[in-house]
């Protein structure tokens, strides 16, 4: 790895958002995941979470479907798997997130309305049916972009990328940019592991820590 490039990965690392989140609920067009995916890269996201379509015909990575278009953004940001929405809506709730769901319901409010500083996971829906109204009643929040068109509802991959930069404004504003949300081990750890892609996996194998990596991002030692 060059200097520059473990540069540019302490960097990224540095601006990721631990606490920001999507859950994608069978989006099952690899052109949406991909687009989806690459704005989490874009804005912060650490770990995106999907429960996969039930069904797909393409190729996989680590379970789920990406194209061209994602520009490999799906190596920098993480998918977890769930197995439906709202085991996964309480899972992330357990762990202090407040879950706001893309949904027209009474209760919808303005996507700019919620506070995004907070530990937050925005559930989005599949292309053909939405976000359930089960998993919507399940989420804290029902969040929905305002439309004045002829059509109804936008793309779901231009309705994550809105969303996801009000949330990047509000946590640029609340400073949660200038410095890391990721503890020192964290930033090391996922440092190590996008840099050395074709190690990492044998240390966790052998179950040995990482080795410490110097000021160039070369192994110490
Ligand atoms: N027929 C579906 C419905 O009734 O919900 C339309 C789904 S829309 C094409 C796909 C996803 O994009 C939605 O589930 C939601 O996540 C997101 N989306 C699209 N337009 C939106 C809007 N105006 N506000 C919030 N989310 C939107």
């Amino acid at each position: 790895m060059t200097p520059e490039r473990y540069a540019k990965i302490l960097r990224v690392l540095s601006h990721r958002q631990p606490t920001l989140t999507v859950l994608m609920d069978e989006v099952n067009k690899p052109h949406n995941l991909s687009a989806i995916v690459r704005t989490c890269d874009a804005v912060g996201v650490l770990e995106a979470h999907a429960v996969p379509p039930s069904h797909g015909t393409l190729a996989t990575f680590e379970g789920h479907t990406y194209d061209a278009t994602s520009g490999s953004a799906h190596k920098w940001v993480g998918v977890q798997s769930h197995s439906d929405a709202i085991s996964a809506v309480r899972e992330l709730q357990g762990k202090g997130f407040q879950v706001l769901a893309t949904h027209l319901s009474q209760r919808s409010v303005d996507y700019r309305e919620p506070d995004y500083t907070r530990p937050t996971c925005v559930l989005l829906g599949a292309e053909k049916w939405g976000v359930s109204d089960e998993a919507a009643e399940a989420a804290d929040q029902n969040i929905i972009i305002p439309m004045f068109g002829m059509v109804q509802s936008l793309n779901v991959s231009v309705a994550a990328a809105t969303i996801l930069f009000e949330a990047q404004r509000q946590r640029l504003a609340a400073g949660m940019y200038a410095q890391p949300q990721l503890t020192p081990e964290e930033l090391a750890r996922r440092a190590f592991e996008w840099g050395y892609p074709d190690l990492a996996p044998a240390y966790r194998e052998r179950g040995e820590a990482y080795p410490a990596l110097d000021e160039q991002g070369q192994i110490a030692g």
